[in-house]
């Protein structure tokens, strides 16, 4: 036996929306169209390179999608997993580019219910990260009565009544709904959506509240919560960008076990796996393919087998 045992969270890697938007946008390079994403189609770097070896590009802008198409160079624009506002496919549709949408079912479905309370006259917060792609398209579908936030300060008429510089809108409207990013932290949200309450409530004010955070999401959440309890030190793995990625690692941290977030396998430090790390727990995102939690494990292995070399004595 090496020096520490390798152990692996019950949830982790690929979930089904991620793999069904990679099926979706191979199938469509593979007729020999020209493809673009808007936006990385996960984020996940290994991922990205092989589709752009596959011919998939990857464009930041519609402007520049409808630009390419133009010049005669694009044929098919895929939304990707984290889908994106109506208007988006509206404006590729309009220049003549074929859509290709890989919007995950589960990410549709707050799409469908932000519509609805837009429509029914509720004031909508999106709790999450407003630069993400999947809360800008959940916010095209919200409208324009919607504040995308990813912290309780940071809403409009949380401060003090004695702060004179709050702004007008002190008091939170009548009808609030809220919703979430599909991967943010079910503990946080819970935590978020209680203060809400605490300063709606008291004026009579209705708060609905859907928890739009997905079950693959959860799942892996819980899953390094309990290898947590388990590993002496945790390695999550996963795109930077991504941010279901990044809550296992900081789920990990907020459990005070000592945790890396690496991005493929020569990110792994054998200096970091001390004599009293007995147990390595390894969880990866829901964006990270097979094949590279693989090669990570391979190369815990390696460093768990290789012999220890002590220090220099003077
Ligand atoms: S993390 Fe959840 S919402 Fe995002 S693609 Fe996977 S299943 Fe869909």
């Amino acid at each position: 036996m090496g020096r520490f045992e390798i152990l692996f969270a019950d949830e982790m890697g690929y979930c089904f929306g991620v793999r069904r938007a990679i099926e979706i946008i191979e199938e469509a390079a593979e007729t020999g169209r020209r493809v673009a994403s808007l936006g990385d189609i996960i984020h996940n770097p290994q991922a990205v390179e092989r589709l752009e070896s596959r011919g998939v590009r990857v464009l930041t802008e519609l402007d520049d999608a409808v630009g390419r198409k133009r010049r005669g160079g694009l044929d098919v624009l895929a939304i990707t997993a984290h889908g994106a506002a109506p208007q988006v496919a509206g404006g590729a549709r309009e220049a003549g580019l074929e859509v290709v949408d890989t919007t995950c079912p589960l990410v549709t479905i707050v799409h469908e219910r932000a519509a609805h309370l837009r429509d029914a006259g509720y004031y909508i917060i999106v709790y999450g990260d407003r630069n993400h792609p999947e809360v800008r398209g959940i916010m095209g579908h919200a409208g324009r009565n919607a504040i995308a936030v990813k912290a309780f300060e940071e809403l409009p008429w949380q401060a003090p009544r004695d702060d004179f510089s709050a702004p007008r809108t002190a008091k939170p409207p009548k009808k609030v709904a809220i919703l979430s990013q599909t991967t943010m932290d079910i503990r946080a949200f819970t935590a978020f959506v209680n203060r809400v309450n605490e300063i709606a409530l008291p004026i009579g004010g209705e708060v609905f509240v859907h928890n739009t955070i997905c079950k693959p999401t959860s799942d892996r959440q819980l899953a390094v919560r309990d290898l947590a309890r388990r590993a002496d030190l945790i390695v999550v793995v996963g795109g930077k960008k991504s941010a279901n990625t990044r809550h296992l690692a900081e789920i990990s941290g907020e459990l005070g076990v000592r945790n890396y977030h690496i991005q493929r396998p020569e990110d792994l430090d054998p200096a970091w796996f001390t004599a009293e790390v007995k147990t390595v727990g390894v969880t990866a995102g829901a964006s990270t393919p097979d094949d590279v939690i693989a090669s990570v494990t391979a190369r815990l292995r390696e460093i768990s087998e290789a012999p220890v070399v002590e220090p220099a004595t003077v």
